[in-house]
């Protein structure tokens, strides 16, 4: 048997990136052979083991092909018969289709270097268009390695284009989606991720909630990009810049979706775009089964970003009752990762990403004050039941008229 690197780990050698996890695939042996040699396999028909040290995957040589819709209707083909050059050509990208043997010797049959010199993501063939989730992974590529030059060859985005319009799509299981998508808000520029979605007609069919968004007019006094789709966009980049978690980047994309509803008529205005587009935003949430702290904070986002933005001029019954429906007392972490969300709500606009935020620290101050409610003395004045309640919310209340007070003076 013969055994090389492929996919990732050569690309991101060749690019001088740090390789995470190593794919191998192995020419010329059987299942037999793999178990001889201690290796697990991952799934009873399926011929991928574990290294029984390493643990890294390695997969039998495969042909594959498509017998039908979706990704249940895919069969492979693994014999010590099928060669290195098959096994390659079946792969998404030229540059994910060369492998590489012991001594650095590469096999690249479909010129996977010379599209890494290209700076280009290219199909390694028309059998591409066999699997949707393609359209996701070259999406992500792109998201990745966007601040090396890297683009979608055009012939390759026409190839996702008529995915896109084919209905495939629809396909693909939420789970499988979700992981694209999370792992595609992680990268680095994640808004080329979106971009790139919009450019070949999926973003239309995955989430036309957000793909809405593009020709729909803010004001531009206090969105100088003008357009929300851009806005969008920017608020995601401003987000990779700023590290945050992939709760915040979720919250960033959805934020605005009420704007995408407002009548034609209204515009540049968007009133209370906040509450209408709460429906959007659950009904992408549940389309993509995202997890539970993803949904809740870009639910409450959606609903409370221009709260944010107007917390200096917030009454205190008003800024309590934003601090309550976080429940900042018990979920501190939550209402941080709001209070990110909206600074980079203002930071994504044309001309004002540097611009301060001193809404930030005001928020975290409410909610220091708010917190520092001791509730024990309150009990010992005979308060319970919902008189305690009632109890507690009327000095949280006076802490925030006196924290309002000396942080205005
Ligand atoms: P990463 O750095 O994200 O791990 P990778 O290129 O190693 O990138 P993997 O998902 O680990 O991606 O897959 C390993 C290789 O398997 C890819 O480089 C590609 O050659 C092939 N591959 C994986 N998924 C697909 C797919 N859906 N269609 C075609 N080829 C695929
Ligand atoms: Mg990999």
């Amino acid at each position: 048997m013969r055994i090389y690197k492929v996919g990732g780990a050569v690309r991101d050698r060749l690019l001088g990136r740090p390789v995470t996890d190593i794919d191998w695939v192995v020419v010329g042996a059987t299942t037999e052979d793999m178990l001889a040699k201690g290796f697990r396999p991952v799934g009873a028909d399926f011929p991928v083991f574990l290294h029984p040290k390493s643990g890294e995957e390695y997969a039998l040589a495969r042909t594959e092909r498509k017998s039908g819709r979706g990704y249940g209707g895919f069969t492979f083909h693994a014999s010590p018969e099928v060669t290195l050059e098959e096994d390659l050509i079946r792969r998404d990208l030229t540059i994910n289709a060369m492998a590489e043997d012991d001594q650095q010797n590469l096999t690249d049959p479909y010129h996977g270097q010379r599209d890494l010199e290209a700076r280009l993501l290219r199909h390694v063939s028309p059998a591409f268009a066999e699997d949707p989730l393609r359209v996701l992974r070259v999406a992500r590529f792109a998201a990745r390695y966007a601040a090396l030059g890297f683009t979608v060859a055009p012939e390759t985005l026409d190839l996702m284009r008529q995915l896109s319009e084919s209905g495939e799509l629809q396909a693909l299981t939420a789970e499988r989606i979700w992981k694209e998508i999370s792992r595609a808000l992680m990268e680095d520029q994640p808004q080329v991720f979106i971009e790139v979605l919009r450019a070949c007609g999926a973003l239309n069919v995955l989430m036309p909630e957000v793909d809405a968004l593009f020709g729909v007019p803010q004001p531009q006094a206090h969105h100088p990009e003008i357009d929300t789709g851009a806005h969008t966009l920017s608020v995601l980049e401003q987000a990779a810049r700023h590290k945050q978690p992939l709760t915040v980047r979720w919250a960033c994309l959805l934020h605005d979706l009420g704007k995408g509803l407002t009548p034609e008529e209204e515009w540049p205005r968007h009133i209370a775009h906040e509450f209408k587009g709460l429906k959007l935003i659950k009904a992408v949430n549940e389309r993509f089964k995202a997890p539970r702290d993803c949904q809740e904070l870009a639910l409450l986002v959606g609903e409370y970003h221009t709260h944010g933005h107007r917390a200096l001029e917030l009454k205190p019954s008003t800024l309590l009752e934003l601090l309550q429906s976080f429940d900042v007392y018990r979920r501190p972490q939550r209402f941080e990762e709001f209070i990110a969300a909206c600074e980079m709500d203002a930071r994504g606009r044309k001309g004002l990403e540097e611009r301060s935020y001193p809404q930030a620290d005001y928020l975290r101050g409410a909610a220091t004050a708010a917190r520092s409610v001791a509730v024990q003395p309150l009990l010992e004045k005979g308060f319970k039941g919902p008189e305690l309640g009632e109890a507690i919310k009327r000095e949280r209340l006076k802490a925030l008229k006196a924290y309002k007070e000396t942080a205005s003076s």
